[in-house]
């Protein structure tokens, strides 16, 4: 008998299997709904009269929030191609700041028409070459509508900054937030010069406690550490303040050892020792004419030992431990001073001078306050209360949409309406601009335009309107020219968006537009989704 054959016979791939054209079709399918969800999830969240989410993680804290892109980072987002909208989101955030509920759903929008227009038979890259051509075609139309704005005119400002403000959980206290924004961005740019703003030169400190009708601008800087020592001076006039980086406690060895102390007399000349060097620290730092010392965290050991507090505390020099690393940069720029990496470099030419060093009581905890600084950089402190965590943090995110408005309008001086009307505008002309074109192009050109229309049509019916008849209304005046026509959402009408100031930075919509489009182009083109197992 024969022996059996080793060999298992392998399975023939059919040919069937690499044509397979159903796949490309299903998988770009399954891509665009699983997208078109997220958009959906934060749909009700747009505009002025949207609504809250409540976020739970898995720690069980709680967030409330309305802003798009921070609710789209805090969902569990398992599909890849809804991951690309959240990040969608994140990148409208870092370029505009505001914006990041509607450039979702405008994506969520183009790729259901997109979706209408792949049933219909157009070819992916024929939709993504349209969109394409649309988003900078929308860009044109948005500029040929906006308003140029100058950074002296604080009334413009204000007045966008209180449209972002709009819709945040927090916009009763947009009376306060608004001018605060304007004022802190306004502070640290040179108006003729400058082209952006780092929003890092802005620190916005939150301590929990009062009303965030209680915040504050601070003209100087705000730690939110206690200043430290028993007996210290918690007040200091006339400061002369020190910035240092190296250690006030006993040195240690690099490696590990151990000292063996037998009698009392070698354990009293260690303490002895101890304590002469830390003086000796103390006393140049006192020499230099510094009265108040902060202190950089140390990673290494003690940045400040208790002996040295005591000692600090005794020659009355006020101490504020902890500082970060990262906030070292912004402390030296704030204060007019040089970080100090070692005891030979404390000379009183590296200190910073400053009218009054304080500590206040917040609530239960303490902050210090640095104001009346000689040689002020070009920064500013914001101290943001709240009553608690959620509402804390929720305004310090509306602030920072704010301050990011107020960014948008120095990178870009122009304003342009709100309320739906750039909106609407696009779409009409779009729509128009389409009836020149030829062939393929110009079908999925009107179908992209009329997807616009999503944002006019969310808003109001957020605001519980009827969609469809306000939407219509929207596209009759805009298309009889009245480019300024928005959803006056207070009154529940269409009217001149303009005198109900309702504006925003164009930089928000122009970047919103380009993003999306450039987001469904790439799931457009996606036709398989491999997944590596590690
Ligand atoms: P996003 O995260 O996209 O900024 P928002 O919830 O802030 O979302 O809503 C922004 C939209 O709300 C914009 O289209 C803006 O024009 C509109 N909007 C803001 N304030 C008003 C208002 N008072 N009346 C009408 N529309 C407004
Ligand atoms: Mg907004």
């Amino acid at each position: 008998m024969p022996a059996k054959s080793a060999f298992v016979p392998v399975k023939r791939i059919s040919k069937s299997e690499f044509k397979d054209k159903e796949k490309p079709a299903q998988i770009r399918g399954s891509n665009i709904v699983a997208a078109k969800a997220v958009a959906d999830a934060i749909k009700t969240s747009l505009g002025p009269r949207g609504m809250d989410k409540m976020i739970q993680d898995g720690k069980g804290e709680v967030t409330i929030t309305n802003d798009g892109a921070t609710i789209l980072k805090q969902m569990k987002v398992l599909h890849p191609a809804a991951k690309m909208l959240v990040e969608l989101s994140q990148a409208q955030d870092a370029e505009a700041g505001d914006g990041t509920t509607s450039v979702v759903i405008l994506a969520g929008a183009m790729l259901e028409t997109s979706q209408k227009l792949l049933t219909k038979g157009f070819h992916p890259a024929a939709i993504s070459d349209s969109l394409l051509h649309f988003a900078s075609k929308a860009v044109e139309v948005l500029e040929s509508m906006a308003i140029p704005v100058d950074l002296t005119d604080n009334a413009s400002l204000l007045k966008s900054a209180n449209t972002a403000l709009n819709s945040k959980v927090v916009h009763e206290h947009s009376g306060m937030l608004a001018p605060m924004a304007v004022d802190a961005v306004l502070k640290i740019v040179d108006p003729n010069k400058d082209q952006n703003v780092d929003l890092k030169d802005i620190h916005i400190i939150k301590k929990l406690g009062e009303t965030v009708e209680d915040s504050q601008l601070v003209d100087g800087i705000v730690f939110t550490q206690k200043s430290q020592g028993v007996g210290g001076p918690s007040k200091v006039e006339k400061a002369k303040i020190g910035l240092i980086q190296f250690c006030i406690s006993p040195p240690k060895t690099d490696m590990d050892n151990t000292v063996l102390i037998r009698d009392y007399a070698a354990m009293d000349r260690v303490l002895r020792e101890e304590r002469q060097y830390i003086l000796n620290i103390t006393k140049k730092i006192k020499a230099a004419g510094c009265n108040a010392l902060l202190i950089q965290k140390s990673i290494l050991r003690d940045a400040v030992s208790d002996l040295g507090l005591h000692l600090l505390a005794k020659q009355k020099i006020m101490v504020v431990k902890d500082i970060e690393r990262e906030d070292i940069e912004f402390v030296c720029k704030t204060l007019g001073c040089r970080p100090i990496a070692s005891l030979d470099h404390f000379t009183p030419e590296a200190l910073g001078t400053a009218e009054l060093a304080e500590e206040f009581q917040a609530g239960d905890s303490k902050y210090v306050k640095i104001t009346g600084v000689q040689n002020p950089g070009r920064t500013v402190s914001i101290l943001l209360r709240g009553s608690n965590r959620q509402v804390l943090e929720e305004a310090d995110r509306s602030l920072h949409d704010a301050l990011c408005v107020i960014r948008c309008l120095v990178k870009k001086r122009f304003l342009i309406p709100g309320g739906g009307a750039p909106e609407a505008e696009l779409s009409v002309k779009l729509t128009q601009y389409s009836h020149t074109m030829k062939g393929m192009d110009a079908y999925c050109f009107r179908a992209f335009a009329e997807s616009l229309e999503v944002i006019p049509g969310i808003l109001s019916e957020n605001a519980g309107l009827s969609p469809i008849s306000t939407v219509t209304e929207l596209r009759n005046r805009h298309a009889r020219g009245e480019t300024h026509a928005g959803i006056n959402v207070r009154k529940g009408s269409i009217s001149n968006i303009i005198d109900e100031n309702v504006l925003q930075p164009l930089l928000v919509s122009t970047s919103a537009v380009t993003l999306s489009a450039e987001c469904v182009r790439s799931i457009l083109k996606i036709d398989d989704i491999v997944n590596v197992i590690r």
